[in-house]
């Protein structure tokens, strides 16, 4: 066979297998959120035996993409009280060891814990935030396929967002890697349900003033809208987008962080919150776009990440 032969049937089989992860990755991305929005995990809600099945199933998944634990089985136990009463949560963490930065991080967090069964009724939310995990997952999926991601990574499954963000605030009150190295948090809260006007917001970018002019400059998948500073409208309800979800700690702490999220919809914090609602082509849309961001995100320098840190 002539050498131009080989070639192209190696460009094809390159092009194939890009083309093929992305499908796998999709596909992953509906199961996992199926598997973890499943009535038998009656809502997740923090402490309860549903949360422990969503633990289980992200622990075999961490273990499946052949990222590593800090700590046995990837759990971080924590206590916080709300009042009087004093309670106890679970943070799943895994990591990923980077080649060119391997003592930077990037952190990224999606909670797993939701609301439970509330009045005999099960809020399996899916969207809120199985899509999130899932979304996670499939990100760490998509950086063990680069030969070597530049930064190191960890990956948190936080508990015990919806009672008061106790999860994240634990991580960085106590955290596992020290917060000098964390460059960056990268968090993921409700992404499946931008269907409506094909969106997909994000907030926080406005101290890195690179990823601003690079949404700006790019085109996605998803019809990416920043979001601005401080108060915003979420549905009918006033909401402060820098305390809304997990990346508050660590805003508060200085870390510049990123949050991807769609707007509420009809079925937010409601028993109808269901994979069955979601649209598989918009979740690949919005997993292609932040596969897109996430990789651009690892190749930029860690001045940068600096530069928009805020020292207390
Ligand atoms: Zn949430």
């Amino acid at each position: 066979m002539p050498k131009w032969y080989y070639l192209v049937l190696w460009v094809l089989l390159l092009v194939g297998q890009t083309v093929s992860f992305k499908l796998k990755a999709a596909s992953a991305l509906l199961h996992d959120i199926q598997q973890l929005s499943d009535e038998l995990m009656a809502g997740r809600k923090t402490a309860q035996p549903g949360a422990e099945l969503a633990r289980q199933y992200i622990r075999q998944r961490f273990s499946q993409l052949g990222l590593a634990a800090l700590q046995p089985d990837f759990q971080h136990p924590f206590h916080y009280s709300i009042g009087f009463a004093g309670k106890q949560g679970v943070n799943l963490i895994a990591t990923l060891k980077g080649c060119n930065k391997p003592d930077r991080y990037i952190v990224m967090t999606a909670h797993y814990d939701h609301l439970g069964t509330v009045a005999g009724k099960v809020y399996n939310g899916a969207d809120d935030n199985a899509s999130g995990v899932a979304t996670m997952l499939a990100l760490a999926a998509l950086l063990k396929t680069q030969p070597c991601p530049s930064y190191s990574y960890l990956f948190i499954a936080t508990d015990a967002e919806e009672s008061g963000l106790y999860g994240a605030k634990a991580f960085v009150a106590e955290p596992a890697v020290p917060l000098q190295q964390l460059m960056l948090n990268i968090n993921l809260d409700m992404l499946s349900r931008g269907e409506r006007a094909n969106h997909l917001y994000l907030y926080g970018a406005h101290s890195l003033p690179g990823v601003v002019d690079y949404i700006k400059a790019e085109d996605f998948p998803v019809n990416l809208k920043l979001r601005h500073r401080g108060k915003g409208l979420r549905g009918q309800n006033r909401l402060d987008w820098s305390n809304a979800s997990d990346h508050a700690p660590f805003r508060r702490a200085g870390i510049p962080f990123l949050f991807f999220g769609v707007d509420t919809h009809k079925h937010y914090h409601t028993p109808q919150d269901d994979w069955q609602n979601i649209d598989p082509e918009y979740l690949q849309r919005m997993f292609d776009s932040l596969s897109q961001i996430v990789l651009w995100l690892d190749q930029q320098p860690p001045e940068w990440y600096q530069a928009a840190r805020k020292t207390k």
